[in-house]
């Protein structure tokens, strides 16, 4: 992540913190971040911020950046996910140099841990079922009541605890708590579970436990054996941060700063995993990595560059409130990114045929044509012209308003690279629809004509499909839905339209993964999964403006 190094010129309010921390000499100098994604689903664009800030930060300061799995819930978690997760921090390009650890890893450290704090008096075990412990835990306006079981010996508390780690218990019968403050106002503090007896076969640990670590118990103490510095995480784990507090300093280990920022979310879209999920096994996406999916994998087979995702990131910036960012935002990113480093081609989607009425017969004449007006690198590539041609249908106008510098009847036109035509006769089908257009041509590319269109040369065009998306949800706030509905009535109807395009020939070689920009259309990805030597399926990454913006008149 290059773009990670050059310093901004003002500070956000992290790197305050992280610049007072080291003018203090805390850490002894040292800035040690992590990612602690937990394995239960596949990452987002929000994840993808957390890991930019993360590891830009670990770079900007000369530091180190962990990778650690949160898998304490065996329930939910998956090496299907682990795998994926570790494949899309590699993809954005966040180097974790080896450092990569599970949570699960550091299951006995707990466990021993919990006993330490059982024997200081910190920690018992309680048998209050679920629904009695949310009785006695109180509300927001009443504090709790302590549980019966709150003052068992020492002893007992051991005794309990060894046995609940040897699975004499049923699931559920026993948790083991910390014994902090019933009367808190923050309901955290009020002897949140530390263990609870669940027998659930882990992805890692296999049978081992039949008791797991809750999440709060676990992360801190995870950073602090890893030796974070500074543990960032988003704005919902602020009135966690007294039990992240309680659980290092009642251990006296290492203990790791925890700040907040804001999550990222993104108008037209939704960002829970839980949701995420929900689009996938109700089959209202094509899986994890549709292209519609702001998943990393979607925005992967979507044809976005690392380096876009990077950039959209660090412009956002981090922020102490919750805000939504418009999706044009990173949408112009993408484009911004593509434009620079996508060769260009000429694609027709919506064709409409031309002949070229004074073309010798037979004749077939080829053009060089720059792959990038301003990166002659990229070099040329040839591009053939034999008589017929297909150009965009909307290219076409009958009644035309003055303002239309493309084709109308007896009007003239530039073909890009080619030569100029001139429109002499509409030829339409019975219901009255345009078929085709007969125009004559001219080489001479000297005079002067306003409107330039791309074609596609009929003789050798390739038939291929291309798929055009657009916004997965219809609506800037998908979770914004009314009384009965849910967000999956918000979703876009038309997000999803695959039509046969005409292609220029030198398409025909395109590889899984090249990107090109369709001229005057957008920027296009081969897709790597449905594409076939010879038989490209072509993904719209972003149209070339934002037609939203346009559609809405913003
Ligand atoms: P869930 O949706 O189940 O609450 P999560 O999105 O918090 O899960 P985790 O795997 O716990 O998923 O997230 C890993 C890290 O990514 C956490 O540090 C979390 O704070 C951060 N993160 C998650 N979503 C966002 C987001 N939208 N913006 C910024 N950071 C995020
Ligand atoms: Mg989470």
């Amino acid at each position: 992540m290059d773009d990670a190094s050059d310093k901004p010129v003002s500070r956000n309010f992290i790197q305050q913190i992280i610049d007072a921390d080291l003018a203090a000499g805390k850490n002894g100098g040292r800035v040690h971040t992590r990612f602690p994604p937990e394995p239960n689903g596949y990452l987002h664009i929000g994840h993808a911020k957390s890991i930019c800030l993360n590891y830009g930060l670990a770079k900007e300061y000369g530091g180190k950046f962990n990778l650690r799995f949160d898998d304490t819930n065996p329930a939910k978690e998956e090496q299907e996910y682990v795998d994926s997760i570790v494949d899309d921090v590699r993809w954005l390009g966040a180097d974790w140099e080896g450092r990569m650890f599970f949570a699960s890893d550091y299951f006995d450290q707990l466990h021993a841990w919990a006993i330490q704090l059982i024997k200081a008096g910190k920690a018992y075990v309680c048998d209050l079922n679920a629904e009695e412990m949310r009785t006695y835990r109180g509300t927001l306006s009443e504090p709790g009541k302590d549980s019966p079981y709150r003052n068992r010996s020492v002893e007992e508390n051991l005794d309990l605890f060894t046995r609940m780690t040897a699975g004499e218990f049923s699931d559920g019968a026993r948790t083991l708590r910390a014994k902090i403050d019933m009367a808190s106002p923050n309901i955290n503090l009020r002897d949140p579970v530390m263990y609870r007896i669940k027998r659930a076969h882990h992805h890692r640990t296999g049978d081992k436990w039949c008791i797991y670590p809750s999440y709060d118990y676990t992360h801190g103490q995870s950073d602090s054996i890893e030796g974070i510095t500074h543990s960032i995480c988003t704005l919902e784990f602020e009135n966690h941060r007294p039990l992240y507090d309680w659980c290092c300093r009642e251990l006296g280990i290492h203990h790791p700063q925890q700040i907040e920022f804001a999550r990222l979310n993104l108008s037209y879209a939704v960002m829970s995993k839980r949701k995420l999920l929900q689009l996938v096994q109700e089959k209202h996406v094509d899986g994890w990595d549709d292209p519609r999916m702001l998943t990393i994998r979607g925005m992967r087979r979507r044809g976005y560059r690392a380096e876009a995702v990077r950039a959209f990131c660090e412009r956002i910036g981090v922020a102490k409130f919750n805000s939504t960012i418009e999706m044009a935002w990173l949408e112009d990113a993408v484009r911004e990114d593509l434009n620079i480093c996508a060769p260009r081609a000429m694609a027709v989607l919506r064709p409409v045929l031309v002949t070229l009425t004074n073309w010798p017969a037979g004749k077939t004449e080829v053009f060089d044509v720059p792959n990038h007006p301003q990166n002659p690198e990229l070099g040329t590539r040839k591009v053939p012209l034999s008589g017929k041609l297909f150009i965009e249908a909307d290219d076409f106008m009958e009644e035309a308003p003055k303002q239309f510098f493309r084709l109308k009847p007896g009007g003239e036109v530039r073909l890009r690279a080619a030569g100029i035509i001139k429109c002499d006769e509409v030829v339409k089908d019975a219901a009255g629809a345009v078929t085709e257009l007969h125009c004559t041509f001219d080489p001479d590319h000297s005079r002067k004509v306003k409107g330039t269109i791309h074609w596609v040369d009929a003789a050798t065009a390739l038939d291929a499909p291309v798929r055009l998306y657009d916004h997965l949800f219809a609506v800037e706030n998908p979770d914004d839905a009314p009384e009965g509905k849910t967000f999956l009535d918000n979703l876009n109807p038309s997000s999803l339209e695959t039509i046969t395009a005409k292609l220029e020939q030198s398409l025909a070689t395109a590889a899984p993964g090249d990107r090109f920009q369709f001229e005057r259309l957008g920027y296009f990805y081969t897709d790597p999964v449905d594409s076939r030597p010879g038989a490209p399926v072509f993904n719209r990454t972003v149209t070339l403006r934002d037609t939203w913006a346009k559609e809405k008149g913003r």
